[in-house]
């Protein structure tokens, strides 16, 4: 009695297929969820291989030769993807982020970086379009990315010591190849360049000066380091608290060798924090979503690889958005622009997630006792 059915798109993670309102209006640029925060910000997972087995992403012993990756099938195409961010930018979002899995592994994306290049806001103006790539296949495909429209890239890079490196994306991958590969991206222009080096205590944390001396010395102040504190995502990594480092621990240890000065946030819903080197060495970010949770102006939503909408990163359920795109309304015909951008808006404005800001709590919906969505499914 009182229970809610939810039709499920496929078994892999529970998806609400979206209500259609039927006086559709039309997107006016802005749209807020039920605490006020606006949509901003998509994120787009291209797909969900990898060429790396991170442990604290897809720890090889879970995503092993036996795993089923979703069939090309699956996939939204390059046009539908383009399609609902086209949507997604009629209702506010200006930056898009492609990402994985591992998004260079996706036959064509400069493609589908060409088609997304040629959307415009309400107000005609360019997106910010960036991606985030574990750099393996950068340096054979940055001037490709370039020319194709995309201005900036996130470079994940957790070593820079070739032995702890290569044990942490599990797969014996050098670091001089993704070294050689943000080069690459430097000489054709792509900026800024950020790198993320995801830190765990124990396992990387005696490369958090090392990797600041490197990205000071050899890139300076163009090349910008991110510390992202290790993350409970999905149900696979087998995260434990005694191995995130917070962000304040990180701040020290750099301060106690480079000087560091806070800096304003550059942007509404920006993630990470920034500092200066005090000697005009440029800048960090650290991004403490564990110990500093940033729910309050979180302006993000994810599309994972084969069209659910996620609202957080912890969120269990998603909203089948592909069968609006390939599906057909009551009366046989395909689902309009206009209607999938009701449904969309529908969804924001019915948004209270902020899984961080309740973290440790008991607290109901947070998705407890449901298997959250893995990170490579829905990007980072
Ligand atoms: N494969 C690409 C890469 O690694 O850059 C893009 C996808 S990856 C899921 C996106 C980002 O999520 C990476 O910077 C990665 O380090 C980060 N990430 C993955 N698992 C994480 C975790 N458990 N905690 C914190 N960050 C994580
Ligand atoms: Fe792959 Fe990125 Fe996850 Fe590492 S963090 S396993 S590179 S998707
Ligand atoms: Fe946004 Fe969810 Fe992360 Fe909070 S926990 S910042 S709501 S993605």
């Amino acid at each position: 009695m009182g229970e809610t059915i939810i039709p499920l798109a496929d078994l892999r993670y529970a998806a609400e297929i979206p209500r259609v309102p039927t006086n559709a209006t039309a997107p006016v640029g802005l749209l807020t969820d039920l605490l006020g925060r606006p949509l901003r910000d998509l994120r787009i997972s291209v797909t969900d291989r990898c060429n790396f087995r991170c442990s604290y992403c897809m720890p090889k012993e879970v995503f092993d030769r036996d795993y089923r990756f979703l069939p090309h099938s699956s996939l939204l195409s390059f046009e539908e993807l383009t399609r609902v961010a086209r949507l997604f930018v009629a209702h506010g979002v200006v930056k898009l982020r492609l990402t994985g899995g591992e998004p260079l592994l996706r036959k064509d994306l400069e493609v589908l970086i060409g088609q997304l290049a040629s959307l415009r806001t309400p107000q005609g103006q360019p997106l910010d379009i960036t991606l985030t790539t574990n750099g393996a296949l950068l340096e054979r495909k940055a001037a490709a990315l370039r020319e194709a429209g995309l201005r900036r890239v996130t470079v994940s890079l957790d070593a820079l010591d070739d032995a702890i490196f290569r044990r942490m994306n599990d797969v014996d991958f050098p670091v001089a190849e993704v070294l050689r590969g943000i080069d690459a991206a430097r000489r054709t222009g792509l900026a800024p360049i950020k790198i993320n080096m995801v830190v765990k205590r124990g396992t990387n944390d005696d490369q958090i000066v090392p990797l600041a001396r490197h990205v000071r010395d050899q890139y300076g102040p163009g090349v910008v380091l991110r510390f992202i504190e290790y993350m409970d995502v999905g149900a696979t990594n087998g995260w434990r608290m005694d191995e995130v480092l917070p962000s304040a621990d990180v701040v020290k240890r750099l301060d106690a060798v480079f000087p560091l000065e806070p800096l304003q946030a550059s942007s509404p819903g920006e993630t990470a924090q920034r500092w200066r080197y005090a000697d005009g060495g440029g800048e960090i970010g650290v991004i403490s979503s564990v110990t500093q949770a940033f729910c309050r102006d979180c302006n993000r939503a994810r599309l994972s690889t084969e069209g659910k909408l996620f609202l957080c990163l912890f969120a269990s359920r998603g909203h089948d958005l592909r069968t609006l795109l390939r599906g057909t309304a009551g009366d046989g015909r395909p689902w309009t622009d206009e209607q999938i951008a009701a449904a969309l808006g529908l969804i924001w404005r019915e948004r209270e997630d902020r899984y961080s800001e309740l973290r440790g709590q008991r607290a109901p919906g947070l998705g407890q006792g449901e298997r959250r969505v893995e990170m490579h499914y829905i990007g980072g």
